[in-house]
């Protein structure tokens, strides 16, 4: 379907290069987009990038660590140059941990939040501003998380960066609408990847969080392709300021 096609379009997947960011990047490449990988480990981003280009995709590996701000401008050069322009971004590398509060230190704190809040901040800045200046609409997607309402007890700063993350995409969304730029978050719920190894491993944890989510089983990678390219392209063309909610159910359960 035309609506849902991309090509000629650019988008970047920061935390591109495994997990959720993998799935995302691979189902942006097979609707038509080149696709740009921002993570820190290059060959991890090699490997994901040859694993889009033996489908028949195009991307390009760039490293990139989000929280920091001259490597993120740096990324942009290096994507700009390599494919011309940027249509969309999806700011969704992340990191975890968990501690039992409150015995928990500022360095633990700022480990997560620099990634999940800050690193939002300097990509979904640096993209906007390259898409205000060129005069050009484009889809801003921030992954969230079901978390930001299921808190964690074990994880309130990876609960408060995902929180704050929702409300400063929906502050994004009514701040760039007027250039045409849509923002949205994604939140996915249980997804069996390197992040929730412990989780997913763990019999009794599986046992909790299976029987509480409506589908039994985790997300995969792969259920983010479609989400990711929906948001991507103009088959979400009016939705802007939306958190789309991608957890198997576990969150109206
Ligand atoms: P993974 O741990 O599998 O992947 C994390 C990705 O983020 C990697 O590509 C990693 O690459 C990248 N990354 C981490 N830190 C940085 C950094 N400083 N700069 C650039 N890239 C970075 O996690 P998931 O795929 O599970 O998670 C992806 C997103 O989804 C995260 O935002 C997470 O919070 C969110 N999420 C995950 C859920 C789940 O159940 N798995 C549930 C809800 C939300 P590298 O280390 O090479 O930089």
């Amino acid at each position: 379907m035309d609506l849902f096609n991309l090509e000629g379009h650019v988008s970047i997947v920061t935390g591109g290069n495994r997990g959720i960011g993998l799935g995302m990047a691979r189902g942006l490449a097979e609707a038509g987009a080149r696709v740009a990988i921002w993570s820190r480990n290059e060959e991890r981003n090699r490997s994901a990038v040859a694993g889009i280009e033996s489908a028949g995709g195009t991307a390009v590996a760039v490293s990139c660590d989000v929280a920091d701000e001259a490597s993120v401008a740096g990324a942009l050069e290096h994507t700009i140059d390599r494919f011309g322009a940027v249509d969309s971004l999806f700011a969704n590398a992340g990191t975890s941990g968990l501690g039992k509060f409150p015995d928990f230190s500022l360095d633990e704190w700022h480990r997560v939040v620099d990634v999940n809040l800050t690193g939002v901040f300097l990509t979904t800045r640096a993209v906007a501003d390259h898409l205000i200046d060129r005069g050009a609409s484009g889809s801003i997607v921030i992954t969230g998380s079901v978390v930001a309402r299921l808190a964690l007890p074990l994880a309130p700063h990876y609960t408060a960066s995902k929180g704050a993350a929702l409300s400063y995409g929906r502050s994004l969304a009514n701040r760039l609408g007027r250039h045409g730029i849509r923002v949205n978050v994604l939140s996915p719920g249980w997804v069996e990847t390197e992040m929730t190894e412990g989780v997913t491993t763990d019999e009794r944890s599986a046992g909790y969080f299976l029987t509480r989510t409506p589908l039994r089983r985790w997300g995969a990678a792969e259920d983010f392709a479609g989400p990711a390219v929906f948001l991507a392209s103009d088959a979400s063309r009016f939705m802007t300021g939306a958190e789309l909610v991608v957890d198997g159910g576990i969150s109206s359960s």
